[in-house]
């Protein structure tokens, strides 16, 4: 059975160095799979690193965030009436940046504010390389320090999303058991906080082979009233709704009743 309301809340344009496509043709893609409304979610500049571009691949430069605005309003404006069309950000989680990031947050009328950890003990945990990290650093220690700037990040009151809940399993390394008790610190955190999460299809196309949340940490979060969005993360218009029936599977299976949908960062909850 298909949702009625059906979603993307998690999409990047070339935009982001890392992703291909105009937004335009991220708007034709949701509309020929019959989304109900897509948001664009490009990452934030990374306000944390030093330099005006710190890293071209992975993110817009500050100066540019005003035309990532003015385009998503454009396309609000062109496909009104047909799909609804969200003013997003990824936004990274940096601890001890907080003041700068609300700062970069508080210039835009945003609809729907993603809150990531993709930088952990100094560098990404999910880019192209990353994946070595678990045998040099130690798996367990990676794993525990993302919970415990994820549950900071949920708590920090600053995100209306959290993405990708499981991210480090990206590249196969699975979550090690000495890292059991601050994954459940996250989700607690979460749960305090009210803060939704993602159920994306990302973690299918990648090596895991498997979506974010995990089935059972999915089912745990949904146990724990943590409410939920659909998103695709999709880095290409192609990939605008792609895994769509599994992810609406998983949540079913996880317990999920309904699913959020937001407007100026307001939310609203649908039936699933
Ligand atoms: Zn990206
Ligand atoms: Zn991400």
């Amino acid at each position: 059975m298909q949702a009625t309301y059906r979603t993307d809340y998690h999409v990047h344009t070339a935009r982001c160095g890392h992703a291909g496509g105009a937004g335009r043709d991220y708007v034709l893609a949701a509309l020929s799979r019959g989304l109900s409304e897509i948001a664009f979610t490009d990452h934030i500049p990374l306000y944390f690193l030093p330099g005006e571009d710190p890293d071209p691949s992975i993110a817009m430069t500050r100066a540019e965030l005003p035309g990532y605005v003015e385009e998503v309003r454009a396309l609000q404006e062109e496909f009104a009436g047909r799909i609804d069309v969200l003013l997003g950000l990824e936004a990274d989680y940096a601890e001890g940046h907080e003041a700068a990031l609300e700062e970069i947050l508080r210039a835009h009328d945003w609809d729907v504010v993603l809150g990531s950890v993709h930088w952990v003990k100094g560098g990404w945990i999910d880019a192209p390389g990353s994946a070595q990290r678990h045998d040099v650093e130690g798996s367990g220690t990676l794993w525990r320090e993302y919970y415990r700037l994820l549950a900071k990040a949920a708590s920090s009151g600053l995100f209306d999303v959290i993405t990708h809940f499981d991210l480090p399993k990206k590249f196969g390394h699975r979550m090690p058991l000495e890292a059991a008790d601050a994954e459940a610190a996250a989700i607690a955190a979460a749960r305090a906080a009210g803060v939704a999460i993602e159920v994306s299809s990302a973690g299918l196309r990648k090596t895991v082979g498997e979506e974010y949340p995990s089935p059972p940490l999915l089912e745990r979060l949904v146990g724990a009233g943590v409410p939920i969005v659909f998103s695709s993360d999709a880095h290409a218009p192609a990939e605008v709704g792609w895994g769509r029936a599994e992810i609406l599977t998983a949540a079913r299976v996880a317990g999920a009743r309904e699913q959020l949908s937001f407007r100026k960062r307001k939310r609203t909850p649908h039936p699933l």
